[in-house]
């Protein structure tokens, strides 16, 4: 059995900074030591930074003293004020990408255009990103939204990092035809972009496709979903025991792929498993 792992795949630039900072942290202080939300979308490092002192809570309300670190998707700006009131120690990773979707959108705001942003309502990214603007903004999941949505005759565009670059494409040409004045900043992170040609380039070439990742996480997802495209033999799965033995019957060129959450020692670990099944 051949094994070929994706030549860019696993943890991007923003992910290894705010995991390295919440390690960092937690080594340091040993307790009192926060993220709202996961850090990062996989909860295999959200269980590891859980054993070295980071704690992962959903509300602000159950800190009550400490460090609040900002993950890499962002926070609101109201929930940063209030954390910052409260006396805790605030430590910001958002992701320098997932910062400039924010400024943009600021920006833009200032200079008059109505903001449209272009990706999942209900992505932490998103729902920071809207803090910033005060919620003044449309939100564009699919194409298909733009004939609900209420599109004004001047607009300016940005997207979630981590979105499909067709998608944005699509929803950019078809906006053409519904506005006057269009200004429109391209911020889909590169990480993303190079993951996904890599991980189809592969996919398209192999018997079986593992993508390994957070099942909460958007652009391991999205990975899946481009490789099952070409590729129906896909499986996401976040560790190497989710493997049945029963998908391997008659593969003989295997190709992995990794989300941009997912760190090294997790596709080493599919990668053995794999290895140790092929010589039983
Ligand atoms: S995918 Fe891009 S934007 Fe998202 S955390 Fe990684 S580097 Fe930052």
């Amino acid at each position: 059995m051949e094994i070929e792992i994706a030549s860019k795949s696993g943890f991007c630039f923003g992910v290894q900074r705010a995991v390295d900072i919440a390690f960092k942290l937690g080594c340091k202080y040993s307790k009192g030591v926060y993220t709202l939300g996961p850090i990062i979308h996989n909860p295999k490092v959200v269980e590891q930074l859980e054993k070295a002192s980071v704690h992962m809570l959903n509300d602000i309300d159950n800190i009550k003293s400490g460090i609040l670190i900002v993950r890499s998707h962002g926070l609101p700006p109201n929930i940063i004020d209030e954390a910052k009131k409260k006396g805790l120690k605030v430590v910001d990773a958002t992701c320098p990408f997932v910062k400039k979707v924010q400024t943009y959108a600021i920006s833009l705001k200032e200079k008059g255009y109505p903001v449209l942003l272009i990706g999942d309502k209900n992505h932490p990214e998103v729902i920071a990103i809207r803090g910033y603007v005060n919620d003044e903004i449309i939100i564009c999941e699919s194409v298909n939204d733009l004939n609900k949505l209420d599109i004004p005759p001047k607009l300016g565009v940005v997207a979630q990092t981590t979105q499909d670059y067709e998608k944005f494409k699509t929803i950019v040409t078809n906006l053409l035809d519904c506005v006057r004045e269009l200004k429109v900043y391209n911020t889909i992170c590169d990480s993303t972009v190079v993951r996904q040609q890599s991980a189809l380039k592969l996919a398209k070439k192999v018997d079986l496709m593992f993508v390994i990742g957070g099942k909460n996480s958007a652009n391991t997802n999205r990975l899946s979903n481009i490789c099952s495209i070409v590729n129906p033999k896909t499986h996401l799965i976040e560790s190497s025991e989710e493997i049945d033995e029963k998908w391997l019957d008659s593969i003989s060129k295997i190709g992995i792929t990794a989300g941009a959450s997912t760190p090294k020692w997790i596709i080493d670990d599919v990668v053995e498993r794999l290895k140790n099944i092929s010589i039983n």
